[in-house]
Parts: structure tokens; C-alpha cells; sequence
């Protein structure tokens, strides 16, 4: 299984967009140091991030705290393992310490494929695109600044859950 290529055969790179979320403890380091790692190497080059969204929780428990939310783009190499940056996500979510209790509980670190341009995958291991991401305006709301084509006005407000701008990583 690898990435396939862009609409020309001269792109050596199509966009992938990660969402990233924190609710528990330093919410505002965790996606710094998240998107500083993603930065810093890996499979596929940051070419945008956008601004952070405050969220109220969708699902889980009742009394857990707002999450913090963002999405990242990315320039993945046409022919990349898409499985690769699936790792690089389950890395940048032990390396905030992430420990799985409840589901849909409290997280340091959420890091989630939203889409890869070009690639369709149901494997319960890696389902691009995100099943959920189309429900949810965590996930919308930040990708519409990135990728109006995927995320265009009505979409993000057709989706649940409210959100507000706090700033930028
Ligand atoms: P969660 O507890 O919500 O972080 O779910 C993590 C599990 O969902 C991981 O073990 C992944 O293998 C699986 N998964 C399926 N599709 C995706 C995706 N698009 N992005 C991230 N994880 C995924």
C-alpha cells in the first residue's frame, strides 16, 4: 500500500492533514512540542498550521476538561507508507505521555489522520479519511482555514460542537 500521485505525474508530494488535540494538562505545550516534532522530521514536510480552536468535548465522560484542537498539513512524498505516518502519530502521542483509560476520555495528546489526498483506506488500523471527520467541527472548523476545498462554510456549520479561536503554537 503506498500514497499514489498527485494529479501530475510531476507532483512528488500530495497534502495530508493531521488533527491534533490535548485536554489534559499543559494543553498549549503539548501542540507546540507536537507540531515542533512534526517539524522537526518524519515522513512528510509541515506546510501549514492552523490557528488553535478551545472545543468542548464531543463523547466521553461528562466532566472532562475543553480540548485545545488544531490541524497540520503536510506534503507527503507520493509512494509514502501511509502506515509511516500513522507511527509518527502514535510517537507524538507517547511522547506527551499518553496513557489510554477511557475511551474517548481525557488525553494529553490526540494525534489523527483527517485525509491524504488521493488515498481511500478501511482498515480498522488506519481508516483514511477519518471516519468521524466530516461530524465534527473541531476538525472542520481549522482544516476549512487550511483546505476550503475539503472543508468548505457549509460543512462547518453543519457539524457539532462549538468552537472559538485562542490563538496560534
Ligand atoms: P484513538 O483512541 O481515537 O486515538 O484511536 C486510535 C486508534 O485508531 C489507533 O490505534 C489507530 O490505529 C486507529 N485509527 C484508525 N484510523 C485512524 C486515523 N485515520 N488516524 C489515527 N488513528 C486511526
Amino acid at each position: 500500500m503506498s500514497i499514489p500521485s498527485g494529479p501530475s505525474a510531476q507532483t512528488p508530494t500530495v497534502r495530508a492533514y493531521l488533527s491534533l488535540g490535548s485536554n489534559l494538562g499543559d494543553r498549549w505545550s503539548h501542540l507546540r512540542t507536537a507540531v515542533d516534532r512534526l517539524r522537526a522530521g518524519g515522513p512528510a514536510a509541515v506546510t501549514a498550521v492552523s490557528q488553535v480552536y478551545e472545543t468542548d468535548p464531543v463523547g466521553g465522560p461528562e466532566d472532562q476538561g475543553a480540548f485545545l484542537n488544531l490541524v497540520v498539513e503536510l506534503a507527503v512524498p507520493v509512494g509514502l507508507d501511509p502506515y509511516s505516518l500513522l507511527e509518527q502519530c502514535h510517537r507524538l502521542e507517547a511522547g506527551a505521555g499518553r496513557v489510554r483509560t477511557v475511551h474517548w476520555g481525557p488525553r494529553t495528546l490526540d494525534a489523527d489522520i483527517i485525509w491524504i489526498d488521493g488515498l481511500s483506506l478501511n482498515d480498522p488500523d488506519l481508516t483514511v479519511p477519518h471516519p468521524r471527520w466530516r461530524e465534527r467541527r473541531f476538525v472542520l472548523a481549522p482544516l476549512a482555514e487550511l483546505a476550503p476545498d475539503l472543508a468548505d462554510p457549509a460543512l462547518v456549520a453543519a457539524a457539532g460542537g462549538e468552537v472559538r479561536i485562542v490563538g496560534r503554537v
